[in-house]
């Protein structure tokens, strides 16, 4: 063995320490820590070090080269796109995943499977689906919407007498994917599918809104031939509208189509009674994605997909080799995942749910929603600014009130970055901000600086 590479397991109780207090250390200053840094662009490239020198060498230079480049993204005003933090038990199953590294994908070697599936299992019961629903972790959402739509691939093939997963994605002829406001990641599984981006058939929403209109899907449905693949919509990026999910199931009385819903971040709704009819019906889908590096607050990279057709799942991703041997009744995850080795990354959602409990996660969601409500209050109070939607969940859509240009935009994120971290949209035409509220550290006082921040630049540009 390396002599550094040896001293280095000798030393290996004392680096972990000092790994423990540089996390301490970051972890204490996300409140202070400009929330996103100015971006300059990367370090002077090093070259490929060709001697060792240890892992201590290496967290020294990452601690003085990388660490001040990187964003708070953990903390409780990065609300740009949809982002979680990592709770305590979170970290804890996180860094453990590591310390055990298991590549948990085979009965052969099993323990990690079944830890994963009783997460899924808890996980089920947290969104309200039924024993029907099995499910695997995924890396994110894009992910779990890919595998959805694979399967639902492999079903289409299956009304049609044919197997893509066996002929390829052609077998099947032309396919329609209808949905009123998908996140962009369907157009991009489409692609990856072979089922192509032009699959995807718009179809009307109600007035003013992000939902599908249920009449609108009806005459769409009708005029399609042969069965086709809807993917709903629980919990939209800009406005978090929601697809009445039972009125779109009901549809299946009348026609033939894999109900897909898309819930990455919605289907936390369901922890909040004062929500949870939003995600009513969410069991009726044939799949369902549910990103878990948002709301329920681990780590990246971390998503669950479910579906209600695991013989479906397994022809897709089966995975025929000798030494893993047939795929039974119960398939290994090999078998259901696009990837073949798995980290045991159910280990981090399984500590926080072991930690915190229904009610632990059921407070986060709904201080968030409580902290996006209060944040749209102040900022329509302001002359300055104006409300693009009524904050329904966790998210704030807002723009300029005056001459919302793109680039005045970008000034105003620019101007509070070192304070909140917003990210851009265009709601109806309309060049916008997103406030999205997911993180568990996140409070009122935090509000009250963002909406101070805000509000302060919106004045300095108008
Ligand atoms: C975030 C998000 C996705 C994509 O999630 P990733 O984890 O970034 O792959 C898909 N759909 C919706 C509704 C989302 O909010």
């Amino acid at each position: 063995m390396d002599a550094t590479l040896a001293a280095d397991l000798t030393r290996l109780p004392a680096l972990l320490d000092a790994v423990r207090d540089a996390s301490a250390e970051a972890l204490a200053g996300l409140d202070t820590r400009p929330v996103v840094p100015p971006q300059d662009g990367p370090p002077e490239p090093r070259p490929l070090p060709a001697e060792a020198t240890g892992a201590a060498a290496a967290l020294d230079e990452f601690r003085a080269r990388w660490e001040p480049r990187l964003s708070a993204s953990a903390g409780p005003r990065y609300l740009g796109f949809v982002t979680g933090g990592a709770t305590p038990a979170a970290l804890a199953g996180d860094w453990l995943t590591a310390v055990h590294d298991q590549n948990s994908n085979s009965a052969m070697d099993g323990a990690g499977q079944h830890l994963e599936r009783e997460t899924v299992s808890w996980l089920r019961e947290l969104f309200g689906l039924g024993a029907a629903h099995t499910g695997t972790f995924v890396s994110g959402a894009t992910q779990s919407n890919t595998v959805g739509l694979a399967i639902a691939r492999e079903w289409l093939g299956e009304r049609l007498g044919v197997s893509p997963a066996q002929d390829g994605a052609a077998a099947l002829g032309p396919v329609r994917v209808l949905s009123g406001a998908p996140h962009s990641s369907i157009a991009k599984a489409l692609s990856v599918l072979g089922l192509g981006r032009s699959a995807l058939v718009p179809v009307p929403t109600l007035p003013g809104r992000e939902a599908v209109d249920p009449a609108a899907l009806d005459r769409a449905l009708a005029d399609t031939p042969g069965p086709a693949v809807v993917v709903a919509n629980a919990g939209t990026v800009n406005t978090v509208d929601f697809d009445d999910l039972r009125a779109v199931a009901a549809l299946k009385d009348r026609h033939d189509f894999w109900l897909h819903t898309d819930a990455a971040f919605g289907a936390f709704a369901a922890l909040s009674p004062a929500h949870a009819h939003l995600t009513e019906g969410l069991d009726a889908s044939d799949s369902v994605c549910v990103d878990l590096h948002k709301w329920l607050n681990v780590p990246y990279d971390s998503a669950v997909q479910f579906t209600r057709r695991r013989d479906l799942q397994a022809r897709v991703f089966s995975n025929a080799a000798a030494y893993l041997g047939p795929l039974g009744a119960d398939p290994d995850l090999v078998h259901l995942t696009p990837e073949n080795s798995h980290r045991l990354r159910a280990l981090a959602a399984w500590f926080t749910l072991r930690a915190y409990g229904r009610e632990g996660h059921r407070e986060i969601v709904e201080r968030d929603t409580a902290c996006a409500r209060a944040l749209g209050d102040l900022l329509d109070r302001d002359p300055a600014l104006r409300l693009l939607a009524p904050v329904r969940l966790n998210v704030v859509c807002f723009t300029l009130a005056q001459d919302p240009t793109p680039e005045r935009l970008t000034a105003l994120r620019e101007a509070v970055a070192a304070e909140v971290f917003v990210t851009p949209t265009v709601l109806g035409g309309t060049p916008a901000l997103r406030a999205a509220f997911s993180n568990w550290r996140t409070t009122p006082a935090d509000v009250r600086r963002t909406a101070e921040a805000l509000r302060t630049a919106a004045k300095e540009i108008a």
